[in-house]
């Protein structure tokens, strides 16, 4: 197959569709790589990396459209992307539809067969190719936190954790799930008095039995979150529930019992935020602060530390990009029901139940 990465043109996107490695792994199975001119410069990739892989590198995103049959992204395509899109052509990105009715009918209009990362999902019923990046917001929550915990940055002056004869910060996670865990991880290993909150038990069984002695789970009842927000310096937000807007756990009354100085990291931020207290922000502005409390809420935590997001993306993406080429995308569909899951758009039809019901379009 012939399949093409052409560079990411949203503002401040760095990650790449496939790396040099991903590259050289599609070429041992015999495909053609055609990648736009610096596509992977963001991350350190250069143009020669990818020819030493087996790539041709072409001048600009249509050369990169025009030669191939599979495109592979990361970002949804913006508007000149989706007018490069032919027929029968396969995009394999994250889409995000379901909020993006443009997007949707756009490429319902060129009649791509359009593969949304984000509904691709696992036997076990989990989603992995957005795992990876709850991986990265969830170690990546704790090192913000940690700084900006310090004076300078406005926080309690603070160290994770403490040193010896000092008591370490206390940092509560609401949501013990891939991201919450990761939060666990981070927090456990930089020495902090760690709590989970999660108001499914079995989850917190789990937790408890991999942590053993490490965090203390609790089930998020009002009442436990109150009293966690009150005594913790560091609150973590890491809850979802799948296709609503993330619980509001922490009231704006909660907020006036913290200390002053401490931080919140919202990462559900992205499905509205799991604070009252919350509102989207940026990695070019990514703080501020109400009641004396810092705020962190970016919605792109990933996008910080692209290069290794980027690398984890394509650990994750890498294996279906394959199945695609090798057996052509209908062998590919037919035989995978979670690859299958990930169909959005062919035909010129929506073909995902959620999606199509969330853009109130035929299925
Ligand atoms: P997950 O499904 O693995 O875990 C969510 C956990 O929240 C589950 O264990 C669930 O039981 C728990 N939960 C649900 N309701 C709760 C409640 N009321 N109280 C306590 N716990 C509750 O989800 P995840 O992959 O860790 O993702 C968490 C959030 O982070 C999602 O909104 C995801 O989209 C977001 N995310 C944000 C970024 C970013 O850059 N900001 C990056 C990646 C993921």
């Amino acid at each position: 197959m012939r399949i093409g990465v052409p560079k990411e043109i949203k503002v401040h996107e760095y990650r790449v569709g496939l790396t040099p490695a991903s590259v050289a792994e599609l070429v041992a199975h015999g495909h053609e790589l055609f990648v736009e001119t610096k596509a992977g410069t963001g991350i350190d990739c250069p143009d020669s990396a990818y020819e030493k892989a087996g790539a041709k590198i072409l001048p600009d995103a249509k050369s990169v459209f025009d030669a191939t049959d599979m495109i592979v992204k990361v970002k949804e395509p913006q508007p000149q992307e989706i007018a490069l899109l032919r027929p029968n052509q396969i995009l394999f990105t994250y889409l995000h539809l379901a909020a993006d009715k443009e997007q949707a009918l756009g490429l319902m209009k060129s009649k791509a067969i359009c593969i949304a990362y984000e509904t691709v999902t696992a036997r076990n019923g989990t989603l992995p190719l957005l795992k990876p990046m709850s991986e990265v917001a969830g170690r990546m929550s704790v090192q913000v936190g940690a700084h900006y915990l310090e004076k300078e940055q406005g926080g309690r002056g603070v160290l994770l954790g403490g040193v010896p004869g000092v008591a370490p910060a206390k940092v509560a996670i609401l949501g013990g799930g891939v991201s919450g865990v990761n939060a666990a991880q981070m927090a456990t290993g930089m020495r902090a008095d760690v709590t989970i909150y999660d108001i499914n038990n079995d989850r917190l069984a789990e937790l408890d039995m991999f942590f053993s002695s490490q965090i203390k789970t609790a089930y998020a009842s009002r009442a436990a979150i109150a009293n966690a927000v009150k005594e913790a310096e560091l609150v973590i937000g890491a809850v979802l529930v799948p296709g609503a807007a993330a619980p509001k756990l922490v009231t704006r009354e909660m907020l006036k019992t913290m200390k002053r100085g401490s931080v919140l990291v919202d990462i559900a931020i992205d499905q509205g935020g799991c604070f009252e207290t919350s509102h989207a922000t940026t990695h070019a502005d990514p703080v501020y602060e109400v009641d004396g409390i810092i705020h962190y809420c970016v919605a792109n935590m990933p996008g910080a530390v692209a290069r290794t997001s980027a690398f984890a993306l394509n650990n994750a993406t890498l294996p279906f990009a394959l199945k695609i080429a090798n057996l052509g995308v209908e062998k590919a569909l037919e035989s995978d029901e979670h690859l299958l899951n990930g169909l959005n758009v062919s035909d010129g039809k929506i073909r995902h139940q959620a999606v199509a019901e969330a853009l109130d379009l035929e299925y």
